[in-house]
């Protein structure tokens, strides 16, 4: 048995909702991606649907609230190729 999660990756626009919650345990978030082939808590299939962190700060427990937190944080860490471009762009 592996342990290493595998995900789909999930295309989601500038200022869409971008994290994916599983609706059916309401326990599983992740940014810009779904777990495959099931969720791994729950083991429900397609059951991601996207959301914004105000919107989860709404709703959510206070450890899915957490969870949401750490998944965009773990994006945060990753290279931002857009940073270096921006200086080459006129700025409006
Ligand atoms: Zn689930």
């Amino acid at each position: 048995m592996s342990r290493e999660q595998a995900f789909w990756p999930v295309e989601c626009g500038e200022g869409e909702p971008d994290l994916l919650v599983c609706m059916s345990c309401l326990s599983e978030v992740f940014r810009r991606k779904v777990p495959m082939p099931e969720c791994p808590t729950c083991h429900g299939v397609s059951t991601y649907e996207a959301f914004t962190l105000n919107s989860i700060r709404d709703w959510g427990t206070e450890d899915l609230i957490a969870r949401a937190l750490r998944a965009e944080a773990e994006v945060e860490q990753m290279p931002v190729p857009s940073a270096g471009i921006s200086a080459s762009e006129p700025a409006e």
